[in-house]
């Protein structure tokens, strides 16, 4: 794990960030690295200040533009199938959101891309991760299908928005051997799908964690 100082932050409720670790623990999230980033990371900077004290419950909240941030459990289950195959240091996230995902995963990675396709979302996320400090992240409003050409290839592209049909640019972009972490649903049931690349082709497919996530759509969005 990186030790990437935040700006600004200290460990306000650490009580409840305690709490919560110990539900994901249960959970099954056995990596120390990642629980002590759920901990180190201020998930209420990333929501309304109406709604930060829930920020440190297992349950996802709404953020801008109809959107959500994702329950931390996902989280961490989702960088856990991440860092179990980790091979280089480069890592694209699609759908920034609030940019929490991207913010737990900068504790990992050397560099994080991550494209959001709402405009507002972007910005709000831009400003966020600068005041934190966290500048080894780049953002990009864009349609996430189209990946991040000029930054790839990347280690893993982690999806966190759900689709039926996998981008066949995402899987382009991974480096051989390595994976794209995405909700995929299939009839009414929705999971988390980890598929293993080799030279531009899917090899693998591991169809893992029921989960709720919104659609990933096309187009990018101005307001
Ligand atoms: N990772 C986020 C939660 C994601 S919610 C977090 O940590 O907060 C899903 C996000 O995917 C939303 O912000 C939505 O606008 C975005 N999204 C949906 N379709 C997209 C696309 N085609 N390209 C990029 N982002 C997309």
């Amino acid at each position: 794990m990186k030790d990437i100082y935040l700006q600004g932050v200290g460990l306000t409720s650490q009580r409840a960030r305690e709490r919560l670790v110990c539900t994901l623990r249960q959970m099954g999230i056995d990596q120390p690295a990642i629980l002590e980033t759920i901990v180190r990371i201020p998930r209420h900077c990333f929501v309304d200040d109406a709604i930060s004290h829930r920020a440190y419950d297992n349950v996802a909240l709404p953020i801008a533009s109809q959107q959500t941030i994702s329950q931390p459990y996902i989280v961490a289950y989702m960088t856990q199938l991440l860092l179990a195959r980790k091979q280089a240091p480069r890592v694209l996230e699609i759908g920034t959101g609030s940019g929490y995902q991207a913010a737990i995963l900068a504790q990992f990675y050397d560099e994080v891309y991550s494209v959001e396709r709402i405009r507002k979302l972007w910005k709000d996320a831009q400003k966020k991760l600068y005041t934190l400090g966290l500048h080894n992240i780049h953002l990009r409003h864009d349609d996430g299908h189209h990946g991040w050409l000029d930054a790839a290839p990347f280690d893993a592209v982690i999806v966190t928005a759900m689709t039926q049909k996998v981008p066949p640019k995402l899987i382009q972009q991974v480096i051989d051997g390595g994976q794209i972490v995405i909700p995929v649903q299939e009839g009414t049931q929705q999971n988390i799908h980890q598929l293993i690349c080799r030279q531009g082709a899917i090899i693998q497919r591991n169809v893992l964690e029921a989960v709720s996530f919104v659609p990933l759509l096309a187009g990018k969005q101005i307001d």
